[in-house]
Order: structure tokens, then C-alpha cells, then sequence
């Protein structure tokens, strides 16, 4: 009688175990899921702002890891010509900023040549703004800094192919550099941008 008592009970512990991993399998599928398809629900994240003109459209050529310049990096490249006004996507206050850059291409020497600017939000993440023009640096460190705000001109500067905006959202994670998914402020609300796609900033 108590073999048999015992023999249920692990049993019914056996299935629950079994259930339980399959239900919590399925909480992450359909998060990647709804990721990808650039809706998810019950999303309490930040949303940041396209970090242009409102009105104007901008392609996202390379998106999330992409083998060309972002492996292992959660960073977007939006397309576009030297000199267009960059705003910023997130209050916060200028942490690091360099203007005088003039070289860029593809060469490894080019990596500390790239204009950029890091604004610290609220929650101790990070915005880098990436690739701007010679002296397209409109902020101090110190400043602060809010949403909408223009601060600088993009560029063709450091590591890169093409004009472009090199734009990443980061956190130190014991002293190491993460980045970390984001999603932005669309016509169709806040969404995980896709490359390949044009974005109006709203
Ligand atoms: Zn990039």
C-alpha cells in the first residue's frame, strides 16, 4: 500500500514537472515571436524616439547582430547623408562626446576616429550616437538633455561603410558594455524596428 501511494505521488510529480516546462517553453517562443513580428504585449520598456526630423523617413539598413559591423551588438545603422540633424531619442545628460574625428572607412585604425555622443538616462542606460560629422557635436558633457532635443549632424565618420547613424542603447554589466534591445515610437505606436524598413519619426 505505501509502494503503491508512493509510486502515484512521484508520478504525479513527474507529470507536473512535465507540464510546467512545457508551459514555461512557450512564454519565451512567443515573446521571440512577437519580438520579430515587432509587437509585444504588456511591454513596459522605455520607448525612445526616432532620433531625426519629425515627418522624415529613414531606412534601417543593419539591424540587431548582423554579421557585417554588429555581431553580438543590439545596435540599428540608419541610412542617411552627411549632415542631417540628429535629436535625441531619450531625455538624460551628455556623458561623452567627440567631434574632432575626420577619417572613416573600414580599416581598424579608423575604430577611435568616429564622432559620437553618449547621453546617460534615468535607469543608468546608455544612448550612443555614432559616426557624427567634423565638429556635428552640438552638447557638452554635463548637459542635460531632453527627448527631441537636436544635438548634433550625422556623418560619415570612424568605422564606417557609408554616411550613416550608428545608434545603440547600453548598460555596463560589471564593467562590460551591453546593449540592449529597444523599441521606438512609430506611426503604429511603439514597435522593434526591422532593417530593411523606412521609419518616419513621429
Ligand atoms: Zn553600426
Amino acid at each position: 500500500m505505501y509502494n503503491r501511494s508512493y509510486f502515484i505521488k512521484t508520478l504525479v510529480l513527474i507529470i507536473s514537472l512535465f507540464i510546467a516546462t512545457i508551459s514555461f517553453a512557450q512564454v519565451p517562443n512567443k515573446t521571440v515571436k512577437d519580438l520579430k513580428g515587432g509587437r509585444v504585449e504588456n511591454d513596459t520598456t522605455p520607448i525612445y524616439r526616432l532620433p531625426w526630423k519629425v515627418g522624415m523617413k529613414v531606412l534601417l539598413v543593419q539591424g540587431w547582430q548582423s554579421n557585417l559591423s554588429h555581431r553580438g551588438e543590439l545596435a540599428q545603422d540608419f541610412k542617411m547623408k552627411v549632415n542631417t540633424p540628429i535629436y535625441a531619442a531619450r531625455d538624460g545628460i551628455v556623458t561623452q562626446v567627440k567631434s574632432d574625428g575626420k577619417k572613416a572607412g573600414l580599416k581598424e585604425e579608423y575604430l577611435s576616429e568616429g564622432n559620437n555622443i553618449v547621453i546617460m538616462h534615468c535607469d543608468s542606460t546608455f544612448a550612443g550616437y555614432w559616426h557624427l560629422n567634423y565638429s556635428g557635436v552640438f552638447v557638452s558633457i554635463g548637459d542635460t538633455i531632453t527627448q527631441g532635443q537636436k544635438i548634433g549632424l550625422s556623418g560619415h565618420t570612424g568605422y564606417s561603410a557609408f554616411p550613416h547613424l550608428h545608434f545603440m542603447v547600453f548598460k555596463y554589466d560589471k564593467e562590460r558594455r551591453r546593449t540592449i534591445p529597444i523599441r521606438f515610437q512609430t506611426r503604429k505606436g511603439p514597435r522593434y524596428i526591422r532593417p530593411g524598413r523606412r521609419y518616419r519619426a513621429v
